[in-house]
């Protein structure tokens, strides 16, 4: 469906939706009306953090009691209507998620889970035992509407249904910024999106608040709505779980699938508290809802919206793209990309030292990584860190790119001591690194891995459209520049391994690095493949990039990089041109062999052999 077919159908549902109370005074219908409203602006809220960034939250449903809170309160002191002060709910609410997410920083998966479970109990507590400020156990009361019985809910109603509008536009605006960019790469691969310059913890500090605001407003007015706020049953499990569900069944981290998924759900919520009433409905109801989530994550993994729209692709027969190769036309740098030579001493000296290691070593339990590895990457060589599996090489790099702190040691780039910096720093500082098997953002396209990229923090910008003309102008050419021109609009999960590496590679050029870390470049991928990524090191080098390169392909290895840094159980044990290593005893019997020949090296892997 286009743009403009999206829009109409949607004004035409609100539009409906905004008669019903007109032409029916059925209270009943309204009374269901309003209530799948706020699942849905909790669904819709819910989906933000949950669905776009991946992290499941199972306190959403302490927002509304947050928001409920906020507002009574307020109104019952200052003697204003509660929709009045509703704004100042999803401030609160707002406040809270900021200050969680503050809290749970690095926590992921369950852990994030758990969190805000003890939220949501932990708020439910304290509006429970501070009886100044909420009444406690006994409740508080609200003051009942002031307008005529009868409108009888119409403000209710129509809030809430502006909220919902409010809710979705906020989705959509998100899902079409750099925000939305940034936490969808989140989702796919936190650690990898840190690496490409996603501040990440302000990401998802802003998603978490995006998340919360709108439900806390919707706290307030459904606070007033019910008139009577009671802790149990604001700050209860049961609503954080169907507002989960709500946003499974319907779609989760698409804009509609929470709304059409809280108007299924909704609907069979009323029909349950109806008919299983009295003391055994709680249970009835979890047993239910917990079936029918076993069920929708069986049957419906990805939400009925993306089936659907799956489903509608194949009838219509969309062509796959078949993806195999690359095109191997020789390209330029960009222009870009092109720095100046790194600079040399006027006396000959040796390039200053870009990016060193000193002493550094990585435990792992009993399990000693690194073990005092010390060496340093001169400003414009491509290096190469060579050595047997398991002797140390992708752990330093994951201690040169922050991605491990190291139990000892220093690490120091262009002169500044970055031991204690963090990935996105580093890579702001223009640090690059790809790793052994290539980590893309399989949810989007090529073009957006690769413009996803961004080389500097700017608050302002994030609200801005996910990829401006100049990024994706920059990004496909570089998706050239690597012979994956063709491929621009496909997804990154349907890519094969070897482009994978090579869209890896454009996206680290996208930070317009000084230094690039490849980790196994050529391994498990073609002949061809090989020699045209090694031509296009050497081109980048040329034009001022320096490299640090993990390698086994010992022809690719010893006729591109000088020097040859080689590494053994942790330590190096050679640090020199590729000739004097290749023959080095300690480096033939720890790692290359006795009978090691090195061939003709003097021939460049670009070239023919
Ligand atoms: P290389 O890249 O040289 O093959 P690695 O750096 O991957 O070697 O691994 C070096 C040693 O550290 C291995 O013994 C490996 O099992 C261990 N190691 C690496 N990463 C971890 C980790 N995250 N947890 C535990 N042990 C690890
Ligand atoms: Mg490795």
């Amino acid at each position: 469906m286009n743009r403009a077919a999206k829009l109409s159908l949607a004004a035409l549902g609100v539009t409906l939706l905004a008669l019903v109370p007109v032409v029916s005074g059925n209270i009943y219908l309204q009374n269901l009306l309003i209530m799948t409203f706020l699942l849905a602006v909790l669904a819709s809220g819910w989906n933000i953090i949950g669905g776009y960034a991946g992290y499941i939250s199972l306190g959403h449903s302490a927002f509304i009691g947050v928001g409920a809170y906020t507002a009574g309160i307020l109104a019952n002191r200052w003697g204003v209507s509660p929709l009045v002060v509703a704004p100042l709910g999803g401030v609160a609410a707002a406040l809270i998620a900021l200050s969680l997410s503050l809290v749970t920083g690095r926590t992921r998966g369950a852990a994030f889970v758990i969190v805000t479970f003890a939220m949501l109990e932990l708020l439910g507590l304290v509006a429970t035992n501070w009886p100044g400020l909420t009444g406690g156990a006994d409740g508080l009361v609200l003051p009942l509407p002031s307008w005529s019985v009868d409108i009888q809910n119409w403000p209710f109603y129509y809030a809430l249904l502006l909220l919902v509008v409010l809710s979705v536009l906020m989705s959509i605006a998100i899902k079409r910024s750099k925000l939305g960019l940034g936490l969808v790469a989140i989702r796919d691969d936190e650690d990898k999106a840190a690496g490409i310059g996603v501040t990440t913890p302000v990401y998802k500090a802003i998603a978490f608040m995006a998340s919360a605001v709108l439900v806390g407003v919707a706290g307030s007015v459904y606070g007033y709505y019910v008139s009577y706020l009671d802790t149990s049953a604001l700050f209860d499990i049961t609503l954080s779980v169907e507002v989960v569900l709500a946003a499974l069944i319907g779609g989760r981290g698409t804009v509609w699938g929470p709304v059409l998924g809280a108007a299924i759900l909704q609907p069979l919520i009323e029909v349950t508290n109806s008919s299983f009433g009295g003391a055994s409905a709680g249970a009835v109801r979890l047993l239910l809802f917990g079936g029918l989530l076993v069920a929708v994550a069986l049957l419906l993994p990805r939400g009925l919206l993306p089936e659907l729209e799956r489903l509608a692709r194949r009838i219509l027969r969309h062509r796959e793209p078949s993806l195999t190769g690359a095109r191997l036309a020789d390209r330029p740098v960009p222009e870009f990309l092109r720095r100046s030579a790194p600079p040399v001493a006027a006396d000959g000296t040796a390039p200053p030292s870009l990016l060193s290691v000193a002493g550094v070593s990585k435990r792992f339990g009993g399990v000693k990584a690194l073990d005092g590895a010390s060496f340093s990457v001169r400003a414009g060589s491509i290096t190469a860190l060579i050595g047997p599996n398991g002797s140390g090489k992708t752990t330093l790099f994951n201690v040169m790119d922050g991605t491990y702190r190291a139990s000892a040691g220093e690490v120091r780039l262009a002169g500044d001591d970055i031991t204690e910096w963090s990935r996105t720093r580093r890579a702001f500082a223009g640090m690059g690194r790809t790793y052994q098997l290539p980590r893309l953002f399989d949810s989007l396209s090529v073009l957006e891995n690769v413009a996803a990229v961004t080389d500097e923090f700017r608050l302002r910008t994030l609200l801005a459209s996910a990829v401006s003309g100049a990024e994706a102008e920059r990004a496909t050419e570089l998706l050239e520049f690597v012979g994956l021109g063709d491929y621009v609009d496909a997804r990154a999960s349907e890519l094969s391994y070897g482009q994978r590496k090579l869209v890896e590679l454009a996206q680290v050029l996208m930070l317009d690095p000084a230094v690039i870390l490849l980790d196994e470049p050529a391994a498990g991928i073609n002949p061809t493949l090989i020699r045209r990524l090694a031509g296009l090191i050497r081109s980048l080098n040329e034009t001022g990039r320096t490299f640090v390169i993990v390698e086994h392909d010992m022809h690719f290895v010893l006729s591109l990089c000088d020097p040859v840094v080689v590494l053994s159980r942790g330590t190096v044990i050679a640090d020199d041109g590729p000739q004097a290593v290749s023959s080095d005893p300690a480096v033939l019997e720890a790692y290359l062999g006795d009978d090691f020949v090195a061939e003709d090296i003097d021939a460049p892997v670009g070239a023919a052999r």
